[in-house]
């Protein structure tokens, strides 16, 4: 089988595993309990964090656990809503969100606020000049992803951060793309809220973090126990935040390295499926990208067909669209970049990671070329 969805969700890094096996076998303490069998939990939880923390140039006493990046994004808008409420009731985002923010935007209408959903132009790229003037005395939050899951584009994120912060505004991104991917820095970007998730790069699943900068007004999400300095209840999923701990902890370590090999396999792909395949179109930012994605527009072929037929010969992508009970809906990524509904639908995402190699690349490319042939002609 040949693996290119990556941005879907990675596989867990032999080193990560090798980590968390033994917050499992051993070390299987509840953190809160106070006698010593329990205190390797918290020192390992405390090492995690510090990683995590060194990744995004944050301080340790600003990451706080979550279930994931959905989680993060929850906790951030809830908890910024419900938090600044008497402040005002109006919150920025984009149309190109992932479900984890534009949902909860939505569900946030239905109690009360305003939210604006910025256009994007043809890359998938915001202007921070709408940004300007969507701010009102009202707006208490703007919530702009870092990267796109669907098409790669990178988000103009350090100016939109200027403008936030000038206007006394917070910013919070869905970073769960662009963390251990390429680097951040909360202070430079003047991020006051970040949310992050490990199995996005070669993490477990089920686990993810928060970052809130330190004073920011925020509500918790999770009510119950003491856990994450009363922020966010519940027992600590010791080993998927060791195993988090180890994954950044790689990916800071081989960035340079592995951005220059992805790069490479992306760039090969892109030009042998454009040599071979007619009527194709890249989605997103030609520069401005995501090492590992690729997203294509293939004239006259349906996505979905593709996928299913790229599927039964062992090549897994995906359509970055949600599939909801079955029936494909065209991507609101696509569609908010100008698309019509028909080249929404005609495309696809290809994303690399760490383990790919060039053959696969090539291989998967061949594949997809006799595919498209073969549909084009039926
Ligand atoms: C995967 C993803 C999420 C959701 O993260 P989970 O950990 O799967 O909940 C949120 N935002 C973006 C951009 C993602 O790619």
């Amino acid at each position: 089988m040949i693996y290119l969805d990556n941005a879907a969700t990675t596989k867990v890094a032999p080193e990560v595993l090798k980590e968390m096996v033994s917050y499992y076998e051993e070390h299987y303490g509840n953190p809160s309990s106070i006698y010593y069998f329990s205190a390797a939990c918290r020192d390992a939880i405390d090492n995690a964090r510090q990683k995590v923390a060194r990744a995004i140039k944050a301080r340790p006493s600003e990451i706080f656990f979550t279930s994931g990046g959905s989680e993060a994004d929850n906790w951030a808008l809830k908890g910024i809503a419900s938090a600044l409420k008497y402040k005002g009731n109006h919150i920025i985002t984009t149309s190109i969100e992932h479900h984890a923010v534009l949902n909860v935007a939505r569900f946030l209408e239905g109690s009360g606020f305003r939210v604006t959903y910025l256009p994007v132009d043809k890359y998938g790229m915001v202007d921070p000049d709408d940004i300007k003037r969507a701010i009102s005395k009202d707006t208490i939050l703007i919530s702009i992803m870092y990267a796109n899951n669907e098409v790669g584009t990178v988000e103009p994120i350090r100016e939109i951060g200027r403008i936030a912060h000038e206007n006394g505004i917070y910013l919070h991104t869905d970073a769960v793309q662009a963390a251990g991917h390429i680097p951040i820095d909360v202070n430079e970007d003047m991020i006051d809220l970040l949310s992050i998730s490990a199995h996005k790069f070669y993490g477990p699943k089920g686990i993810g973090a928060l970052y809130i900068r330190e004073g920011t007004e925020i509500y918790p999400l999770i009510h119950g126990g003491g856990q994450e300095r009363n922020r966010r209840a519940g027992t600590e999923n010791v080993p998927g935040i060791v195993g988090m701990g180890c994954a950044i902890e790689l990916a800071l370590k081989g960035f340079d390295d592995e951005n220059e090999r992805i790069i490479y396999l992306r760039d090969r792909m892109i030009d042998k499926i454009f040599s071979s395949i007619s009527g194709v179109k890249l989605n997103g930012h030609p520069e401005k990208r995501l090492p590992g994605i690729i997203n294509i527009c293939i004239d006259g072929v349906s996505g979905d067909t593709l996928l299913l037929n790229l599927d039964m010969a062992g090549i897994y992508a995906s359509s970055g669209s949600a599939c909801t009970s079955g029936s494909l809906e065209p991507s609101h990524v696509l569609l908010a970049m100008g698309l019509t509904e028909e080249e929404a639908r005609s495309s696809i995402r290809f994303s690399l990671g760490r383990y790919n190699e060039i053959e696969e690349i090539y291989e998967a490319v061949e594949k997809l070329a006799e595919l498209v042939g073969r549909l084009r002609n039926s």
